[in-house]
């Protein structure tokens, strides 16, 4: 018997299951048969043909075509991978890097069994074909299909500029138009002049190729057929102030009124997702047990491999299955058998907040290019309905045509400082696909340049160059750079940073939170929420991380052996640059000011009770309720915070009481100590008596050199 209700979660209202479902999860169809169905397999041959004429090529197909799962399988089948070569490819992310890997080296597994030969280690993911994201490498030295983030990919190119054990690179979801794949057009423009034996291939799913092709120089722009069915559109009869439960009465609409089919709801992130999902099976258990089943299934990127995998299940005869995902599933995945689409008309994107003076996720509408997106994702096994939960005039009125490219709405300093590395003199010489806005660029360098990063003339410093080697964010890597080189606290902050690489550790289950609050108090240093997690990470090591013991502290085991995992990693970069990690043994002062020597534009002054201001912006901020400080009801004079948290006013998230005269210190191009009339009496007179003993001992040299110079 499967038990939905566990494995996913949900209650998502099982009627009993009979073993007779378990035979529809076997696969009607062979791997092979399922490979030479889709579209991509009729232009095979045609499309290598291409590949070998000419350097560059654009292939341009429908979702769900074959291009990120065929396309590499081709090129490995075609030879590109003898002689130590491999083929790589690229994806804006990492859900889709890992989830695509998996499936291909079944794909690829299935076609060695086919031939006789006996699986081995080889055939499994990370053998033949693996994936790398940040701080997770799944290759060995027999993979030959590499999928990666384009970030991955663009940090390769630091260390080995001609990427040379590449013979072929596919660039997937060029459309998506990442900040990564942006810049990586540009590195890989010039490795593929340089080279003529490297192959590149940009993939799109949208028609706007000829941009692509332009930009390098006018090559071919290959199309792969599509195999698409009518999509019946249908908009919202007046504007919906609530879409999630818009889409919860959508879908049980859907599920009462039409044939059978499966749902994919279009949502923001994880919040509402879960809300949705909450929502919906609520409803259907209140509808009590006769009504049909539905199997309601979450997707986003930090829900755990296993749970994400379970889109792509097959649903028990009789069971409809609703998906509710963010927009990972509009292009990057495709999940066969969907008939009905929910859009909710809204996702989630990075954009540069200037009155926070940094990058935060924000629920916007999409662009009339994704609403289209997603109601294709209905059409791909047969006629499908897309309902759009937002009018007909909003769509017209109110949708962009395109969304904006993010490397024109975020912070570019972690890019800027990869292209600087790189050797790019002058920024606005780049060959960028479209231009960032000057300013986005000049912040940038201003950021870097306060870190110390880039000296006065916008060159790399030695900090600069280190803190590149990094793949962490600017202020992070000077965190760690900085408690190596003068705090001699590296082996602590090296956790701290790890920390707060992964997402929270602390979970807060409904109806248990005034427990899981409990919990985490235990744990809290008055001073720092930095310390904090310093010290949950050396608690739970002392346990060596056994997942009991973080349930019983509320702690997400996976969260915090994550956090180890990229600790592990951090520690092997920083010992290949022979930084051995030094530990401050408990003096945790220093920590503090490692942090604020990174965090010193993100710092607040004490005015009033308990109310802060943002030392540059004026603006108030208050201490986040989850913060150790708030908890304790400690208000020192001034903090640095990880990052500010908008909602109805502006919370500091992660904070730490600093010293001020640190932040005159480690900030100095921004903050100087401003003393009373007394004390700049007593400095004057100090500086006057140094400034007197300065001279006398000058004078004095100087005559002794004179009487040298006579004898
Ligand atoms: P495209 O990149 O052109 O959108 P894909 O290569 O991603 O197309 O998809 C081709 C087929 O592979 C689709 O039918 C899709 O359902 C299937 N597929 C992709 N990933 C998985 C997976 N993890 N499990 C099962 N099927 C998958
Ligand atoms: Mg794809």
């Amino acid at each position: 018997e499967v038990d939905y209700k566990k494995s996913t979660g949900y209650a998502s209202h099982m009627a009993k299951q009979k073993t007779e479902a378990a035979s529809e999860f076997a696969k009607t169809k062979s791997i092979r048969q399922q490979r030479e169905f889709l579209p991509i397999f009729s232009v095979r041959d045609e499309l290598l043909n291409v590949i070998r004429e000419n350097n560059v090529v654009i292939a341009v197909g429908e979702t769900g075509s074959g291009k990120t799962t065929q396309l590499v399988q081709y090129l490995l089948e075609e030879g590109y991978c003898t002689g130590g070569h491999i083929v790589g490819c690229t994806q804006p992310r990492r859900v889709a890097a890992m989830s695509v890997a998996k499936r291909v080296s079944e794909e690829v597994s299935a076609a060695v069994q086919e031939t006789g030969r006996a699986l081995t280690e080889v055939d499994q993911l990370g053998g033949t074909v693996g994936y790398a994201i940040r701080f997770e490498d799944c290759t060995s030295p027999h993979t030959k299909i590499k999928y990666m983030t384009d970030g991955v990919l663009l940090r390769e190119t630091l260390s080995d500029p001609d990427i040379n054990h590449y013979s072929a690179i596919v660039m997937d979801e060029a459309h998506e138009r990442s900040l990564n794949s942006d810049i990586l057009f540009g590195v890989l423009r010039k490795v593929v002049a340089r080279r003529s034996d490297m192959k590149l291939i940009v993939t799109s799913a949208t028609l706007s190729a000829d941009t692509f092709s332009n930009y390098f120089g006018g090559v071919p722009v290959f199309r792969i057929p599509g195999r698409t069915f009518p999509v019946e559109t249908y908009f919202a009869k007046s504007v919906q102030e609530d879409y999630v439960m818009a889409a919860v009465k959508q879908a049980l609409q859907i599920h009462f009124n039409h044939e059978p089919g499966d749902i994919l709801i279009f949502m923001t992130g994880q919040e509402d997702i879960e809300g949705t999902c909450t929502v919906l099976a609520e409803k259907m258990e209140k509808l009590g047990g006769d009504s049909p089943p539905l199997l309601v299934l979450p997707m986003y990127s930090q829900l755990p491999a296993d749970l994400q995998a379970k889109i792509f299940e097959t649903a028990p005869k009789g069971i409809r299955k609703c998906i509710v995902s963010t927009n990972v599933a509009e292009t990057s995945l495709t999940v066969d058998g969907i008939k009905y689409v929910i859009d909710s008309g809204f996702c989630k994107l990075k954009v540069f907040n200037p009155k926070i003076g940094m990058d935060a996720l924000v629920v916007t509408p999409i662009s009339k290019a994704n609403a289209n997106q997603r109601s294709g994702r209905a059409g791909r096994t047969g006629k499908g309905y897309a309902f759009r939960l937002y009018t007909d005039r909003q769509f017209r009125e109110e949708l962009m045509e395109n969304a904006v490219p993010e490397i024109q709405r975020t912070n570019l300093s972690n890019v800027v400082l990869l292209l600087k590395s790189l050797g790019v003199k002058n920024l606005l010489d780049f060959n960028f696909m479209s231009p960032p806005p000057e300013e986005n660029i000049m912040n940038s360098l201003y950021q870097l340049w306060i870190l110390g990063a880039l000296d006065n003339n916008g060159d790399l410093t030695p900090m600069g160059r280190n803190m590149s080697d990094f793949p962490l964010d600017p202020p992070l890597s000077k965190m760690l750079l900085y408690a190596h080189e003068h705090g001699r606290c590296s082996s602590e902050v090296l956790i701290i940073v790890s920390m707060l690489s992964v997402p929270s550790v602390f979970f807060r289950p409904k109806d248990r939170e005034e427990e899981s609050d409990a919990a985490r108090e235990k744990f809290f240093v008055p001073e720092s929420d930095h310390l904090t997690l310093l010290n949950v990470y050396l608690r739970a090591k002392q346990y060596k991380f056994d997942a009991k013991w973080c349930n019983q502290h509320f702690i997400h085991s996976k969260g915090i052996r994550k956090a180890r995992e990229v600790h592990s990693q951090l520690v092997d970069l920083m010992k290949q640059r022979r930084f051995d990690p030094q530990s401050c043994d408990g003096s945790w002062d220093v920590i503090r000011k490692a942090i604020c020597s990174a965090y010193f534009y993100n710092s607040s002054k004490i005015k009033g009770i308990g109310e802060y201001i943002n030392m540059l912006s004026g603006i108030p901020a208050a201490l986040h309720p989850s913060s150790a400080l708030f908890g304790l009801g400690y208000t020192p004079d001034y903090v640095c915070y990880h990052e500010l948290i908008s909602t109805s006013k502006e919370y500091m998230s992660c904070v730490t009481a600093v010293d001020g005269y640190w932040l005159a210190e480690v900030g100095s191009m921004l903050f100087s100590v401003k003393e009373s009339y007394e004390t700049t009496l007593l400095r004057r007179q100090k500086d006057r008596a140094e400034q007197a003993k300065m001279e006398q001992e000058l004078q004095k040299k100087q005559k002794l050199e004179e009487e040298e110079r006579q004898k």
